[in-house]
């Protein structure tokens, strides 16, 4: 029998006989990559940490092209957090704040906060966007209220994170498609309901993704899908940089080589990639203003 890797993981799954469809995530190395790149106060890990793995469920059950992402915003002491996974699998968040920060960090007592979930290809210019009420303390609560407003599809979303790993379990009652009938399907949903709320944070941390479903729903025929992989990676690149710095425009772009010695770093926030620019570079890319999108070359 072979061994599926217990990290970095997206497994869909099926409770057929109940009518739900799951999707697990389990982030192990690669939220540990995310996480140690600042000194990220305990409670505002967690919240990244859960906003990761949620970026990542939520790619389960869709046909993704492009990129997932979950972004907030407030005026509070957490200012920005945002997480992405995109279609090959590649997970990456940050989030910036102001000391000091409560713990925990309860979303709708964030002011002016909004979140905003994104779906779709930059390069292409095909997104969605969908803006998130932040009526709830949990990252998993508040998107369970997105979910019933948006899909009307009732969902059920875990989400726990501490400093090894990011895991996050979704459960959806699958359309009705007929030969079902509705108290049925109440009666399945309820059922799996009823079994999830035995889960507490701890055990949903610390337990492999197959163990952790067949402790759960052993009752209930589960069909696991194959896994996904996922990691860390980041999508910047330095035509992604090149478009950035073109859109400040050539007064901040002079500024900039001025301000050291006639070139511009960037460093990717992400990965910590570092983009340098001088004065030719600048002057090309300033010059290529008109043709914005062009395609991507790789060097
Ligand atoms: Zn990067």
């Amino acid at each position: 029998m072979k061994t599926l890797p217990v990290d970095d993981v997206l497994h869909r799954f099926l409770l057929e006989g109940a009518g739900v469809r799951g999707v697990l995530v389990r982030l192990g190395p690669a939220w540990r990559d995310v996480a140690g790149r600042a000194d990220y106060p305990p409670a505002l890990r967690a919240v990244l940490g859960e906003a990761l793995a949620a970026s990542a469920l939520l790619t389960g059950n869709i046909k993704l092209d492009g990129a997932l992402s979950i972004e907030l915003k407030s005026s509070g002491g957490l200012r920005l957090l945002f997480a992405e996974c995109n279609d090959r699998g590649l997970v990456r968040g940050l989030a910036r704040w102001n000391d000091p920060l409560p713990d925990p960090l309860q979303l709708h007592t964030l002011p002016d906060a909004i979140m905003a979930i994104t779906i779709g290809n930059v390069e292409r210019d095909q997104r969605y966007q969908g803006l998130v009420e932040l009526a709830q303390a949990r990252l998993g609560e508040v998107l369970e209220g997105y979910f019933s407003q948006s899909e009307q599809l009732p969902a059920r979303i875990m989400l726990a994170a501490d400093g090894e790993h990011a895991v996050g379990l979704m459960l959806q009652r699958m359309p009705d498609e007929g030969g079902r009938d509705a108290a049925q399907d109440q009666d399945g949903w309820n059922r799996v309901l009823h079994l999830t709320a035995t889960l507490g944070t701890d055990e949903l941390l610390a337990s492999a993704p197959e163990q952790l479903l067949y402790r759960l729903y052993h009752d209930e025929s589960v069909r696991l899908f194959e896994p996904h992989t996922l990691a860390f990676g980041c999508s910047c690149s330095r035509e992604r940089v090149s478009a950035m710095l073109r859109s400040l425009g050539r007064e901040e772009v002079e500024a900039a080589l001025v301000a050291r010695e006639e070139e511009i770093e960037v460093i990717c926030e992400f990965c910590a990639q570092h983009y340098y620019f001088d004065r030719v570079d600048a002057e090309h890319l300033l010059s290529s203003g008109a043709t914005a999108a062009v395609p991507r070359t790789h060097q």
